[in-house]
Parts: structure tokens; C-alpha cells; sequence
């Protein structure tokens, strides 16, 4: 099963006919052709922050979150009724470790659903919702690189038919943001951290990934804050370093969100 990384940008584009949206459903056409339908989505989303613990949902039916606002009512009628899976939820649970502390991931039984990180991609890719989905929490209070390390437990699921889905943004500064950017259009400091990370993905240096913060001033400005940063590192972590990745969707939103997206495999 390949993995992916998928910059979501503007919540709007769940329903805006863009490019974004169509590569989205372009590339939900790849499975059950070019690649394997899958058995499950494990997605990890910026939008999904725990302290003290990684968590899993494990629900049969999870809800559809409109985690905005300021948005139109098209918006939050949307939902994506894909179901859980209770039971493999509890089975990856204990079988991938938390770090340090080595105990299962926390299994979510009501607090969670799909925030719009996961359902905005994964309704244009995956329209029919038959496919099983999960999602992952981020625990905000670890360092990055253990955000790495569970994303390489992650990787012995692609086996069994798991599509592990990073969704946040390479560089993710909302405050920067100007609406009447084109696609082309970027600050520096944007196209700067874009293409130091691009060329990292590319050469297959996924090691350093979790070393962004070593990048001088140019991480603050692309990260003021790092949760859109984070998803990719579990996707990452889940490839092998001479995997080779496939970029779309490299350009920016708003001049400060990169939109590049990666698939691997
Ligand atoms: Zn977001």
C-alpha cells in the first residue's frame, strides 16, 4: 500500500472545484487500479492534539466534525459517513507502543470522529465512504522525532491494506495568509522551508525531517505554531528511505500554506 501526505490548505477546498480537489479524487481513481483498494484509512491530521497520550479512534460510526468557522453553510452540511473499525482499532492500539513509555495507544470511543484534516481529503479521494477509517491524535506535548518513531510502527500496516494518510502542510502560517495570491506566489520564507523539505523528501533524507527546528529563523515563520508540520512525519516514518516520492500539488495557498503533496510506493 503506498503512503500518503497531503497538504488540505482552506477547508473550502473539500467542495471548491480546484486543482487541489481534483488531484484528490484523480488519485482516489489510483486505488483498485494502480494501486490496492484499501482495507482501512489510518489517517493523522493536524487538527487532532492530545497531551499526555497518543490516541486511536475506535468507534463504529464516527462523527463528522466542522472543526471551523467564518465558513458557508455548504460546509457544514457536509459529512462522510465512512464507518470505523472498533476491532482493529483495538488491535493497533497494542500493537504500536508509545514512546518512552512503551504502552498502547488510548482507544477513543466518543470524543473524536473526522475533523475536516481528514474527511475534506478523503471525501473528493474516496467518495463512496466504504472504506474504513481511523484517525490517529497527535500527543502535542512530544518532541517530533517520536512523532517520527510511531510513524515507523506504522509502516509494518501498509502489509495489511492500511493506507496511512499524513494530512497538515508543509508550511502552515494562517496569519501571513493573503487571499489574493495566486498558486505561484509565495513569501521567501515559505518557498524557502518548502524547498529545503522538498529536497529532503526527495533525496530521501526522512531522518532529518524531524530536525526542522535546526533550519535557522525560517521554521518560525513557516510554523508559528508546528501541528500542520507534524503529519508528515508519521507518513514519513512509514516509508523506507529509497522509496521514491511522487510530489503534487506543489504550489502555495494564500502565499503561506504550501500545498505540496507527497505519495510513496
Ligand atoms: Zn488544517
Amino acid at each position: 500500500m503506498p503512503v500518503l501526505f497531503v497538504g488540505h490548505g482552506s477547508p473550502m477546498n473539500a467542495i471548491g472545484d480546484n486543482a487541489y480537489r481534483r488531484s484528490w479524487q484523480a488519485l482516489g481513481t489510483d486505488f483498485g487500479r494502480r494501486y490496492p483498494k484499501p482495507q482501512l484509512v489510518l489517517c493523522v491530521s493536524a487538527h487532532w492534539l492530545t497531551r499526555g497520550g497518543w490516541y486511536l479512534t475506535g468507534m463504529a460510526k464516527p462523527r463528522t466534525i466542522h472543526d471551523f468557522g467564518g465558513f458557508p453553510q455548504e460546509l457544514f452540511d457536509q459529512q462522510y459517513p465512512a464507518p470505523g473499525a472498533p476491532a482493529a482499532a483495538a488491535e493497533i492500539a497494542q500493537a504500536v507502543r508509545q514512546p518512552l513509555s512503551g504502552s498502547a495507544l488510548g482507544l477513543d470511543a466518543s470524543e473524536w470522529g473526522f475533523d475536516h484534516g481528514t474527511w475534506s481529503v478523503l471525501k473528493p479521494m474516496f467518495p463512496q465512504a466504504d472504506i474504513p477509517v481511523m484517525q490517529l491524535s497527535m500527543d502535542y506535548s512530544r518532541s517530533p522525532v517520536e512523532h517520527y518513531r510511531i510513524g515507523q510502527q506504522l509502516k509494518a500496516l501498509r502489509e495489511r491494506g492500511v493506507l496511512i494518510v499524513g494530512s497538515g502542510n508543509i508550511v502552515h502560517n494562517l496569519r501571513a495568509t493573503r487571499r489574493d495570491a495566486s498558486p505561484n506566489q509565495a513569501y521567501d520564507w515559505a518557498i524557502e522551508f518548502d524547498r529545503i523539505v522538498g529536497g529532503q523528501l526527495k533525496n530521501g533524507q526522512l531522518a532529518a525531517l524531524p530536525d526542522f527546528k535546526s533550519l535557522g529563523t525560517v521554521p518560525t515563520q513557516a510554523h508559528p505554531t508546528h501541528d500542520h508540520y507534524l503529519p508528515l512525519l508519521y507518513a514519513a516514518g512509514a516509508v523506507d528511505d529509497k522509496e521514491a516520492p511522487r510530489f503534487f500539488n506543489a504550489d502555495f495557498q494564500s502565499a503561506s500554506i504550501s500545498m505540496r503533496s507527497v505519495v510513496w510506493g
